[in-house]
């Protein structure tokens, strides 16, 4: 059995006694390796290797940091492959929307070999009477990611690029059901020229976690996962006196006006909706039609092209999307088919009880949808994360509106419309944190950030961009002035002013 190990201080780390997790096929429903679940007395030794590093890396001048980052750019270009077969390996997603995590993750190393920029501060000269001030940005020290099974390279990359262009060391704890391309991606960087210690990463569960969030040598963390989690992790850390951005679940909505082009939001919808199996937090789970005539439009348009689509194996390029994570997964994706069924909403077409040919142990589950869905429904109510789509019928723009500003969830929303008055409207009032315009999927690119609202986002600043920046640094503030030889400045008992 093939043992999935730790990278700390820029090599293969086994430890002795540690608990194994499997690490599943998803594609067959076998075990294909196991994973070593670390303690909080093996994090020490991630940490230490990191403090050792980490003040020489801090020092080293941005432009050479830079440098790193375009050669670690470069890396993963040239292994891109490699990675995507070995990420849809443990994943299940189909290797070339693999390919699409690990370039989203590479759009924010890009993004990161613009740092000497990004890292300048502010300056003003003569802020008073012989007076400067200005500010520098300054990194945290260590900082850590925890990071969920969905995007095994694009989340540990939108993290540890923005932490270490900035000067920190990263210690990283990626999902241990998925857990191979991070530990390559930190091989990559060290050949990349990233001093050990610098990205370190270590596998565990909640024991790992818990020992990050108690550790008083990190003083950031960065989660992505489900919302229950990531509350606990923002307060816990927080607790704790860390800096803490903890992005949670998500319940997208997709808004149909009656006026859309119905043929290319169709064809937007089913990608976004049944993409990775539904496996992604900007997935399109819940469309709005508004008006009778609008929905059953939808649906009959989507029904065809449910028609042509195919769960396989991850490495067949005719299968539109892969298997689910693991069996527990869809076992929990199934129990809210039933679930909505039981509530009377209507199941149109319902995916379970498919089997793929030689792979009947894969965990597999066929495009559904579910009509007739009501805001009291708990199957509309909680995230599903898998390739389940579900109609909720509203009669006005007002009504659709308060849906998805209302739900528990906040991270993304779309709007499929040629009515630029109502678009504007839809993106100035909606309580979501990131929307699309005739966009099914608006992640935002490298050079903006990315983070959704309510409980699908715990802390202030969002993921990279300047929000990374600002998320990986401390400002500091100087006021300065220098003696000009002249008179003595009286003693002043009253605080400074501008007066
Ligand atoms: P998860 O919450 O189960 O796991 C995320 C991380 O938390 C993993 O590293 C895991 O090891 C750790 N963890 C698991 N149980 C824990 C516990 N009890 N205490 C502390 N840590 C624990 O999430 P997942 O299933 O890996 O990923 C899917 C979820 O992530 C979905 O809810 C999805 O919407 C969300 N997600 C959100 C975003 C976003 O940006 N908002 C992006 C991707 C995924």
């Amino acid at each position: 059995m093939r043992s999935i190990t730790h990278f700390i201080h820029g090599q293969s780390a086994p430890l002795a006694g540690a608990r194994l997790s499997d690490v599943l096929n998803p594609a067959t429903g076998a075990v294909q390796a196991q994973v070593e679940l670390a303690t909080a007395a093996h994090l020490q030794k991630a940490v230490d290797s990191a403090l050792a590093a980490q003040p020489e890396w801090a020092a080293t001048n941005p432009q050479r940091r830079a440098r790193v980052m375009f050669r670690f750019k470069e890396l993963i270009e040239q292994n891109m492959d490699e990675l995507a077969v070995l990420l849809s390996s443990e994943h299940g997603k189909v290797v070339a929307d693999a390919r699409g995590d690990i370039q989203r993750g590479l759009e924010v190393v890009e993004f990161a070999c613009g740092i000497p920029h990004l890292l300048k501060g502010e300056y003003t000269q003569g802020a008073g009477p012989g007076i400067d001030v200005y500010s520098m940005r300054q990194p945290l020290g260590i900082a850590a990611g925890i990071t969920p099974f969905n995007f095994p390279a694009m989340i540990p990359l939108w993290m540890s690029a923005m932490a270490i262009a900035c000067g920190n060391a990263f210690i990283l704890k990626p999902s241990e059901r998925d857990p191979s391309v991070p530990v390559r991606l930190a091989e990559l960087a060290m050949e990349a020229g990233m001093p050990a210690g610098i990205l370190n990463v270590v596998h565990g569960d909640k024991e790992m976690v818990d020992a990050i969030l108690d550790h008083p040598a990190i003083k950031a963390v960065s989660f992505v996962g489900s919302s229950d989690i990531a509350n606990y992790v923002y307060a816990r850390g927080a607790q704790n006196g860390k800096r803490v951005q903890a992005m949670g679940g998500a319940k997208n909505h997709g808004i149909i006006l009656p006026d859309a082009d119905m043929d290319q939001a169709v064809a937007d919808i089913v990608g976004a909706a049944y993409g990775s199996a539904g496996e992604r937090c900007m997935a399109l789970p819940v469309v709005v039609p508004v008006g009778e005539a609008t929905a059953d439009a939808f649906r009959a348009k989507l029904l065809d092209a449910i028609e042509t689509l195919r769960p396989g194996i991850p490495t067949d390029p005719d299968a539109q999307y892969g298997p689910l994570v693991t069996g527990v997964h869809k076992a929990r994706v199934e129990s809210y088919i039933q679930m909505a069924a039981d509530e009377g909403a209507e199941i149109v077409v319902d995916g379970r009880g498919f089997s793929l040919q030689g792979y009947e142990e894969g965990f597999y589950l066929a495009p559904t949808l579910i009509d007739r869905v009501t805001p009291q429904m708990k199957s509309y109510q909680d995230e599903i994360f898998g390739p389940v789509l579900q109609i909720l019928r509203a009669q006005s723009f007002e009504e659709a509106l308060s849906y998805p500003s209302k739900h528990q969830y906040g991270n993304g929303v779309a709007i499929f419309t040629r009515n630029g008055d109502y678009a504007r409207k839809f993106a100035a009032d909606v309580e979501v944190g990131m929307v699309g315009i005739n966009v099914p999927i608006p992640v935002p690119v490298a050079y903006h950030s990315f983070g959704g609202w309510k409980r699908s986002g715990f802390g202030d600043l969002d993921q990279y961009g300047m929000d990374g920046v600002r998320f990986y640094t401390r400002t500091k503030k100087i006021t300065q002035r220098w003696p000009d030889g002249g008179a003595v400045i009286d003693q002043s008992f009253v605080i400074p002013t501008m007066r």
